[in-house]
């Protein structure tokens, strides 16, 4: 009967897809049935371009909120869907507007780059955007006269000032998903699995980071699980999610979870992302709702920075303010 039933939705998905010209995008954390039924799945970067570019009239973006805002900011005459609005993400719970803003304020001379993990209203006072996958793109195009801030992660951070050389003023924040990883029970395991590489995000705490043998974005681990066929056993650092895709690209390889504190591996789930399911999304599509709309004080600023990011990941080059003046 359950089978019956999510067959049944699947195809309604299929029908309303139709009907409203949308496109599905999907992040590599959902629930493999939404990656399956998805048109496109990718990291934020993905995403965020494939939701511009797209000449498709509706998006939704089963992912989380601030993924669906972005597309919405880059696309303002799209209507963005996501299948709950309460898919937040801790990142932008630990960056509060006000806060951020006395921050900058501190700062008034340095540019500041802020993670995509964040809110519109932050997005807005920042200078530049970036994704895991494009951070060290972005860094380099600053002039290196100018001092940087970098929020809200500051694990990402902190992996990026190592590897670029550049020195940042971090923002105390953190994935609440990828700082649940020990490292003790990693170098545990690691033991027992000599052969395995050591695959993380750059989310993870910097302990995790010193144990992996590669460090990227969520497309990032996939191609490495993809590619790189001299391996067979993989201990992987991220949300769970991603499993799906790089077990469908390599059947045979053995994959393990990056285990928690006692050894358990299941509290690697992102709570937010696991907030979708097919229902909500065949729901979504049926009543165009619930949409993203992005409040009109913070909308041409926070477009500003997130336009910058995708201009210098294309190669372009871009103006910088003198100073902060807001
Ligand atoms: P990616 O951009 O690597 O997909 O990361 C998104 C995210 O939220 C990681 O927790
Ligand atoms: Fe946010 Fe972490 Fe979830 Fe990614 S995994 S959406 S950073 S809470």
């Amino acid at each position: 009967y359950q089978v019956a039933t999510m067959k049944s939705i699947e195809s309604e998905i299929q029908q309303l897809k139709k009907d409203h010209d949308a496109l599905l995008l999907a992040h590599f954390y959902e629930e493999g049935d939404i990656q399956d039924i998805a048109d496109e799945i990718g990291d934020s970067y993905f995403l965020a371009q494939r939701g511009q570019n797209s000449k498709a009239k509706v998006i939704l973006l089963a992912g989380v909120v601030f993924m669906a805002e972005s597309v919405k900011l880059l696309s303002p005459e799209k209507t963005v869907l996501v299948p709950d609005l309460a898919a937040g993400c801790s990142l932008v719970e630990m960056s509060p507007y006000d806060d951020y803003l006395a921050w900058r304020r501190a700062h008034p001379k340095a540019l500041c780059i802020t993670y995509i993990n964040s809110s519109v209203a932050v997005k807005s006072i920042s200078d530049v955007i970036c994704t895991s996958s494009n951070a060290e793109k972005i860094i380099a195009s600053i002039p290196a006269d100018r001092e940087v801030l970098f929020g809200p992660d500051r694990n990402l951070g902190s992996f990026l000032m190592k590897k670029t050389g550049r020195k940042m003023t971090m923002w105390p924040g953190s994935c609440q998903v990828h700082v649940l990883f020990s490292s003790r029970e990693l170098f545990l395991l690691k033991v027992k699995h000599p052969q395995a590489l050591v695959i993380a995000h750059p989310e993870c705490s910097e302990e995790i980071l010193k144990y992996s043998d590669v460090v990227g974005s969520t497309s990032r681990l996939l191609e490495e699980v993809t590619r790189n066929k001299s391996v067979n056993e993989f201990i992987v650092a991220t949300e769970t999610g991603i499993l799906h895709q790089m077990q469908k690209a390599r059947p045979e390889a053995l994959l393990i979870q990056a285990p928690m504190e006692g050894g358990s591996c299941g509290c690697n789930h992102c709570p937010f992302m696991k907030l979708n399911n097919l229902e909500k999304i065949r729901n979504s599509l049926r009543d165009l709702s619930p949409a993203v709309e992005v409040e009109e004080r913070f909308r041409e600023t926070a477009k500003l920075s997130l336009d910058r990011m995708m201009k210098i990941s294309r190669g372009e080059s871009v103006q910088w303010p003198s100073e902060f003046n807001q």
